[in-house]
C-alpha cells in the first residue's frame, strides 16, 4: 500500500489533531517527519513540515474529509453569516499608531497591536466570538 502526503503543517499540535479526526473516520494514515519538524523546527520550511501520508485508496475521502474540517473552523461573521473572516491587526487605529511609533523608539521591543475578526464580505468588525463558536 502506497501513502501519499495530502496536506503540511508547521505546528504538531494541528497535525495530530487533525490526523486523529482522520484516524476516527477509519482512515488509513500517519504523520511524516513530525519528530524533525518538532525537534528542530528550523528545518521545518526546508523539508515542508510536518506531513499527511494518507493511504492511497483513502486519499478521495481524506481530501472530503479534510476540506470539511477546514470549513468547519472557519468563523462566521455574525452580522451578516459570511465565512470570508479573517483574524488581523486593525488599521487606522490610533492606539496601533501610537504603539507602531513606541516600537520605533524602543527599538527591539515589538508592542502588539489590537487584533480584530474582519468580516470582507460586509466589513463588520468585531473582537469576541459568539458564545456558540468553536475554534
Ligand atoms: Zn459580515
Amino acid at each position: 500500500m502506497e501513502f501519499i502526503p495530502i496536506r503540511s503543517y508547521d505546528s504538531y499540535v494541528k497535525a495530530n489533531l487533525v490526523i486523529a479526526k482522520l484516524q476516527e473516520q477509519d482512515i488509513h494514515c500517519y504523520l511524516k517527519d513530525e519528530n524533525i519538524t518538532t525537534i528542530l523546527p528550523i528545518l521545518g520550511n526546508s523539508i515542508g513540515g510536518i506531513k499527511i501520508c494518507v493511504a492511497e485508496n483513502d486519499i478521495t475521502k481524506a481530501k472530503e474529509l479534510l476540506n470539511q474540517f477546514e470549513e468547519d473552523e472557519k468563523i462566521t461573521c455574525s452580522k451578516c453569516g459570511s465565512k470570508n473572516v479573517h483574524y488581523e491587526v486593525e488599521n487606522g487605529n490610533v492606539s496601533n499608531w501610537l504603539l507602531a511609533i513606541a516600537s520605533w523608539f524602543l527599538a527591539s521591543y515589538a508592542l502588539k497591536g489590537k487584533e480584530v475578526y474582519h468580516c470582507y464580505t460586509c466589513d463588520y468588525k468585531f473582537d469576541k466570538l459568539e458564545d456558540n463558536e468553536s475554534l
